[in-house]
């Protein structure tokens, strides 16, 4: 199978670092900021960053529409931080006037984990990517305060003040992590990504929703 094409909305945060690691995966990094780009990918990345800002750029470059509508069609899309709070359905803590992608049925809490603690770096057990546990960089992160029947939860903290809650999600084709998995050595969360994208392009996606129902 010729390797699948993975988009990384390069309007703002850090695309660079993503596109690496999708290439070191195996799969062919491009960047999206247009309409026509986002059309030729087979999964999307939505980076961290600012949600309320990259929300803006969505809506000012007219991406927006077009993005709900592929994530409905069933595209891959993973959300890395500011990227989970653009996937979901609801946010708390949100800014006054800040816009949504949505598509996973979870509740974020942006900021969560408190100001005094703007960045830190904690393990997170993930028994679907592999028996160790994720070494993860959390910078001014959201945690998935509420989640819906057909979410899987991948992911807890584990220890420290904010033990047990829920950092890395799945829905179908849909993956999110409070965290920043480019930012630190191991290459697993994206080569997990890249096999949803896979599986998608080659017609499987099905059997992994939890509900088995396509989206
Ligand atoms: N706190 C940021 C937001 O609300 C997310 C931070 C990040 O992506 N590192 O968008």
């Amino acid at each position: 199978m010729k390797s699948p094409t993975i988009g990384v909305l390069a309007l703002q945060g850090d695309a660079r670092e993503h596109l690496r690691r999708i290439e070191s995966a195996g799969a062919t990094g491009s960047p999206v900021r247009r309409e026509a780009e986002l059309a030729t990918v087979d999964g999307l990345i939505l980076p961290g960053g600012e949600s309320t800002t990259i929300a803006k750029l969505l809506n000012r470059f007219e991406l927006m529409e077009s993005l709900r509508a592929r994530i409905r069609a069933g595209l891959p899309v993973y959300g890395s931080c500011a990227g989970m709070i653009l996937l979901a359905d609801r946010i708390l803590n949100a800014a006054s006037d800040q816009d949504t992608v949505g598509g996973m049925d979870i509740t974020v809490r942006r900021n969560a984990f408190g100001r005094q603690v703007e960045s830190f770096e904690n393990r997170v057990p993930m028994p679907a990517i592999g028996a160790a546990p994720f070494w993860a960089a959390f910078i001014r992160a959201p945690w998935v305060e509420q989640a819906g029947p057909r979410v899987e939860v991948l992911g807890r903290v584990s220890g420290g003040a904010a033990d047990g809650r829920v950092v890395a999600v799945r829905q179908g084709a849909l993956l999110a992590t409070s965290f920043h998995p480019e930012l630190t050595d191991d290459g697993r969360i994206h080569a997990f990504f890249v096999d949803m994208v896979r599986e998608v392009v080659s017609g499987a996606s099905a059997v992994r929703d939890p509900a088995g129902m396509p989206r």
